[in-house]
């Protein structure tokens, strides 16, 4: 039932495509002279035996991109290479005991509603044994070298998000995305302004200037500096939107965020808009265009 799909983007390129059950459906890992970035979800039969790996990379933590690390270096032998932030927030989320309970609190704290909230507690310890990270990998930051790759840190979508740059080829994981715009949410114990972050990071981008970025998900970006500049667009008008659904009362990111998505979102949906929103509250409170009080029990937002 797992469908693998192999494509050579060109001579040294390798794309392996691997299902998902949910969200865009598929994520794509790339194998570069040995190289193999990310390992997918790691649930059913992946080809990693089969290929040629001599060293594992993680572009971030999130489960289809790290969830198969363990699967794919006892397959191959090779080592597994994770950025430092990165690494620190996946043992901390996937290897926590309470997690699930942490984040739906702080969910709940944000005024969603506790059936909305209270489900992830379930599904996050049902979940949570799936995703085989590799333990104690070698750790990358800013600048490191990996076979001639050039660690560029790109937070935002994650707080640990690296790319690697070679030959104007950036591997960038979920970092630049098309047609759909990368999620930029605001989560528990994570750096608090993640959309400033990500903005920063296209910024980056647009000087770096890539000829080609290899997604983990949808098409090769034929013009990544261009792509930036347009979700850097997409984000100020989101922001406009955000400010405008802010009145003089306070509003919850759960309240904030059905004006933003409308009401009609099933809970990992409404979830994931909630993160979403509270990413660009944050960033207009840092702007000065609005307002956050109320602590841990109840926060809420105003013009
Ligand atoms: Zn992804």
């Amino acid at each position: 039932m797992i469908e693998q799909t192999f494509v050579s983007l060109d001579r040294d390129v390798e794309r392996i495509t691997l299902p998902l059950p949910t969200g865009p459906r598929h994520v794509h890992c790339y194998l570069v002279d040995g190289t193999l970035f990310d390992t997918g979800l790691g649930i059913g039969d992946a080809p990693w035996g089969a290929l040629q790996v001599s060293r594992i990379a993680i572009t971030h933590f999130h489960p289809d991109h790290v969830g198969g690390a363990a699967a794919a270096a006892d397959a191959t032998g090779a080592p597994v290479h994770q950025g430092r932030l990165d690494y620190a927030q996946c043992e901390r989320v996937w290897d926590s005991g309470d997690w699930p309970e942490r984040i739906a609190r702080w969910f709940r704290s944000h005024g969603v509603p506790p059936p909305i909230a209270n489900e992830l507690i379930e599904q996050g310890h049902a979940f949570a044994p799936f995703i085989r990270f590799a333990h104690d990998p070698h750790l990358l930051d800013e600048d490191s070298d990996l076979d001639g790759w050039r660690v560029v840190e790109l937070p935002g979508h994650a707080d640990g998000h690296i790319g690697f740059l070679r030959d104007g080829v950036l591997i960038g994981g979920d970092h630049l995305l098309h047609p759909i715009s990368p999620a930029i949410g605001l989560y528990p114990e994570s750096r608090p302004d993640p959309l400033g972050d990500y903005l920063v990071s296209l910024a980056r981008t647009i000087e770096l200037a890539p000829r080609l970025a290899l997604p983990g998900h949808g098409k090769p970006i034929e013009n990544p500096a261009g792509r930036a500049a347009e979700l850097i667009e997409h984000h100020r008008v989101r922001l406009d939107a955000a400010q405008a659904a802010l009145a003089e009362e306070p509003r919850s990111g759960y309240d904030v965020s059905l004006r933003l998505f409308g009401a009609e979102l099933g809970p990992t949906q409404r979830r994931f808009a909630v993160a979403e929103t509270l990413s660009h509250l944050e960033r207009l409170v840092r702007e000065g265009r609005a307002r956050r009080t109320g602590a841990d029990g109840a926060v809420t937002y105003t013009a």
